[in-house]
């Protein structure tokens, strides 16, 4: 079915139903020229946006409907848990062109309003246009948290631990998957795959992280482990030491790289769409935090590296040797098929 079939309106009124999904604080949500909604007493605002575009982020050939729209609202509730913030309401904006059928943009709905569900977040409200050749999608999210339990990338202090929640480079290793059309040929290609078509956002860990004692810096990793720690080096005037070694990566990376010839070290420095939590603690409370997040989440948390008071990054391999780390990440304005071809 095409969009002028039902018209925008008709449009809304399908992708409306289920939207809201915590009540108490909605006056009016879609249906009306804006929405009204209460604030959080006792709590600051944090708003999120970003855009997925057809052609740059993603193809459309490439993936469905669904994991289109989980991802689009995922990514921005990855930078309300790098905040530490609590993700409460989500706002949709999307170009569709005349070639995508309505069901595609229900399926972007539906992976939206899966994953909104889960974290018991609202979508209300949002614009939808035609769109000459791309689509387009935005997603704005809307969080909240107490002032003082706010995670910033800036304040990184030198002997600080860096820690990530999660094995890095799987979604990099599974969108040259998807991108270059490779089956399931070894153990764990499905589970790469998974990894960069459906992020799961840090937020409950992102907001323990932000009560915990000693836990200075935090970010999250969309757009490679060195360039996404860069930006905390770079906003807190410190330098990093990251041992090659204790780089989080999982057995399917491993083979993966086996597989391709890749280095998984390289791949896991520079892969990006990973949205695991990259963040920094004092050494004094690490081993506390380390053992409190392990009580409460099934999976660990991993000490890659430590802050130094100079303005380099480095590898640190488990020989001695130490090489000067470039940020490299992924370009966002290349295209999803040049970066396929560049590893
Ligand atoms: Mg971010």
């Amino acid at each position: 079915m095409e969009l002028k079939e039902i018209g925008e309106f008709g449009l809304i009124k399908r992708l409306s139903r289920g939207a809201v999904v915590r009540k108490e604080n909605i006056i009016r949500s879609i249906g009306d020229d804006a929405a009204v909604f209460r604030a959080y007493p006792e709590e600051v605002i944090l708003f999120t946006t970003d855009m997925l575009v057809e052609r740059i982020h993603f193809l459309k050939k490439a993936t469905s409907g669904y994991n289109l729209g989980y991802k689009s609202l995922a990514v921005n509730l990855s930078d309300i848990a790098a905040m530490g913030g609590n993700a409460r309401e989500a706002f949709c904006s999307i170009a569709i062109p005349k070639a995508v059928d309505i069901e595609f943009v229900e399926n972007i709905y539906e992976g939206m309003k899966t994953l909104a569900a889960e974290f018991n977040v609202n979508l209300l409200g949002g614009d939808t246009t035609s769109s000459k050749i791309d689509l387009i999608i935005n997603v704005s999210v809307i969080g909240s948290a107490p002032e003082n339990e706010i995670l910033y990338r800036n304040r990184a202090q030198c002997g600080d631990k860096i820690f990530t929640t999660g094995f890095l480079g799987e979604s990099r290793a599974g969108c040259f998957l998807i991108t270059n059309d490779i089956q399931a040929c070894f153990k764990g290609c499905e589970t790469l795959k998974a990894s960069h078509f459906l992020p799961r956002p840090y937020l409950k860990e992102g907001k323990f992280l932000a009560r915990q004692k000693g836990v200075h810096a935090a970010i999250d990793i969309s757009d490679g482990l060195s360039s996404d720690l860069e930006h905390i080096l770079e906003e807190s005037g410190k330098g990093a030491q990251i041992f090659a070694d204790t780089i989080p990566i999982s057995q399917d990376l491993k083979n993966f790289c086996r597989q391709f010839s890749f280095d998984p070290v390289q791949f896991a420095l520079s892969g990006g769409e990973d949205y695991a939590l990259l963040f920094t603690v004092s050494s004094d409370n690490a081993e506390k935090v380390k053992k409190n997040y392990e009580k409460i989440f099934p999976r660990p948390i991993y000490e890659l590296g430590v802050i130094t008071e100079t303005n380099n990054m480095e590898l640190v391999f488990s020989d001695g040797t130490v090489q000067q780390i470039l940020p490299k990440g992924w370009d966002h304005f290349l295209t999803v098929e040049t970066r396929a071809s560049d590893l």
